[in-house]
C-alpha cells in the first residue's frame, strides 16, 4: 500500500495526517509541503507576530508529534503535476510519489496586484512565516504604511502596524470596510474606533499606481491623483485557491476544487480541504469557498473520516474570529441572506452582539468582545436551534433557559 499523500502542510494538512492516525488508519501517511517550516499558525502572523521583533512561529503541532505519530513530513517539496490514472505525484526538480488516496490542502494565495509599481520593493503582501519576516524586518524601517484593501487581514494588520507606532492608511476600493463579511453596524464601528487610534481610512478609493525610486516604493497615488507616501505598501485584497495542480488534473473546479459533502473531488480518491474547496454548504444551501481554520481544521477530520470508511456528511457550523485592535470579532454561522437583525449590548462599549435573521431562522451571529455570545451561538446553531427574536432579546440568560 502506498498510503495517503497530502499536499500542503498548512492548518488543513496537518489536521488530515492528525486525524487519519487518530481514526486508526494504518498505512503510510506522507505530508508534503512546499515551506521550510515546521508547519504554524496563520492566524497570529497579522495580530502579533510582524510588530514584534523577539516574537517566534507558533507550531501546529510539536516536532516529536510528526515523528511519534509516524506521519511523513517533507518539507521543502513542491508537487508540481497529479498523475490521477497512475495515482502518481511528480516533484518539481524530479522525483515521483504514489499514493492510494490524495488529500489536496494546497490553500490559497494573496490575490496579485495589477498595477504600474507592483513589482517595486517594499510591495508586500502576507500569507506565509516568510512573508510575516519581512514585513516585520520593513516595516521596522518603514515610518510611512498604506494597505490595499479594508478586509479582515488588511485591517489586522492596519491595526497591528498602528500600535507598533507606525503612520497608516487604509485604501479601500469599494464604499466600506470588510465587504460584505459583517453587518454595515459593525464594519463602521471598526472604522470608527481603528480612526480613533489614528488610521486613515479612504473608502470609495483606487490606486491607479505605485511610484517608487531605486528601485524601492516611495508612494501610492490615488485615481483622483492624491499622493500618499508609503515607505511598505501591504496588498490585502483577498485570495485566489490554489487549483492549478488539480485543474491540470481534470478535476471539476468551481471558484475551489470541487468536493462533494464526503470531501471527495470529482475524480475517486482525490480529496480536497481548507481554502482550496468549494463545495455546497449544508447549512445555508448555497455554494461556499470559506477561507477559516475552522473550516480547515473540520474539513480534514471529516476527509480522514472519509478515507478511513467512517464517513458522514460534513455539518460543521462555521465560525470564524479576527482581532483588529481592541476589537475581537468572532462570527458564527453565515449571514447571507438576512433579513433583519436583533442587537444585544452596546456600541459605545465595544461589546455588542447582532443577530441575524431570514424570517424566523437564526442565521448567524456576530459578536465584538462578547465571547459569551459567540460560544452561546456555536452551541445553538450546532443543535440546530434557532431562538426567537424575543428570547434573543432577553440576553445570555433567557437563551441559555431556552437553550436547556
Ligand atoms: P494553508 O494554511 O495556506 O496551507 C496550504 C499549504 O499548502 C501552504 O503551506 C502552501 O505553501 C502549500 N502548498 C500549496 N501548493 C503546494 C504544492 N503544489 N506543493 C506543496 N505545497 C503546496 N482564519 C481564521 O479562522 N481566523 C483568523 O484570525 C485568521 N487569520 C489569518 C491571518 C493571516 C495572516 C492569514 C494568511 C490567514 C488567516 N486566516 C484566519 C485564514 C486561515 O489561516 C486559513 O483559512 C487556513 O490557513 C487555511 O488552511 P489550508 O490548510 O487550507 O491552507
Amino acid at each position: 500500500k502506498n498510503g495517503v499523500v497530502i499536499v500542503g502542510a498548512g492548518h488543513a494538512g496537518v489536521q488530515a495526517a492528525a486525524s487519519l492516525r487518530e481514526d486508526g488508519y494504518d498505512w503510510p501517511v506522507i505530508l508534503v509541503g512546499d515551506e521550510n517550516e515546521l508547519p504554524y499558525h496563520k492566524p497570529p502572523l497579522s495580530k502579533t507576530f510582524i510588530k514584534d521583533a523577539t516574537a517566534k512561529p507558533q507550531p501546529l503541532r510539536g516536532e516529536a508529534f510528526y515523528t511519534g505519530s509516524a506521519i511523513d513530513y517533507r518539507p521543502s517539496i513542491r508537487i508540481e503535476r497529479i498523475d490521477a490514472g497512475r495515482r502518481s505525484l511528480d516533484i518539481a526538480g524530479g522525483g515521483a510519489l504514489a499514493f492510494d488516496h490524495l488529500i489536496l490542502a494546497t490553500g490559497s494565495r494573496p490575490r496579485a496586484l495589477p498595477l504600474p509599481g507592483a513589482e517595486l520593493f517594499g510591495v508586500v503582501s502576507l500569507r506565509s512565516l516568510a512573508d510575516a519576516r519581512l514585513i516585520r524586518d520593513l516595516s521596522a524601517h518603514s515610518e510611512d504604511v498604506v494597505i490595499l484593501g479594508g478586509g479582515f487581514i488588511g485591517l489586522e494588520i492596519a491595526a497591528t502596524l498602528r500600535a507598533a507606532g507606525r503612520t497608516v492608511t487604509i485604501v479601500e476600493a469599494v464604499d466600506r470596510l470588510l465587504g460584505r463579511a459583517v453587518a454595515p453596524v459593525v464594519a463602521s464601528h471598526v472604522r470608527q474606533r481603528l480612526e480613533a487610534t489614528g488610521v486613515r481610512i479612504f473608502t470609495g478609493t483606487s490606486i491607479a499606481r505605485l511610484e517608487g525610486e531605486d528601485g524601492h516604493v516611495t508612494a501610492a497615488i490615488t485615481s483622483s491623483g492624491e499622493r500618499l507616501p508609503a515607505h511598505m505598501v501591504v496588498v490585502g485584497i483577498g485570495a485566489v485557491p490554489n487549483v492549478e495542480l488539480a485543474q491540470e488534473a481534470g478535476l471539476t473546479i468551481a471558484n475551489g476544487i470541487r468536493v462533494d459533502h464526503q470531501m471527495r473531488s470529482s475524480v475517486p480518491d482525490i480529496l480536497a480541504i481548507g481554502d482550496a474547496a468549494s463545495y455546497r454548504h449544508w447549512f445555508t444551501g448555497g455554494d461556499v469557498r470559506l477561507e477559516s481554520v475552522q473550516n480547515a481544521t473540520d474539513q480534514a477530520r471529516l476527509a480522514a473520516r472519509t478515507i478511513t470508511g467512517h464517513a458522514d456528511g460534513y455539518s460543521a457550523v462555521p465560525w470564524f474570529w479576527s482581532d483588529i485592535g481592541d476589537m475581537k470579532l468572532q462570527m458564527v454561522g453565515l449571514t447571507s441572506g438576512g433579513d433583519s437583525h436583533v442587537v444585544l449590548g452596546d456600541l459605545p462599549d465595544n461589546k455588542f452582539s447582532i443577530y441575524h435573521y431570514a424570517g424566523d431562522r437564526l442565521l448567524g451571529i456576530e459578536s465584538v468582545n462578547r465571547p459569551g455570545d459567540h460560544m452561546l451561538g456555536r452551541k445553538m446553531l450546532g443543535a440546530g436551534f434557532s431562538p426567537t427574536p424575543e428570547t434573543v432579546a432577553e440576553g445570555p440568560d433567557g437563551l441559555k433557559a431556552a437553550l436547556a
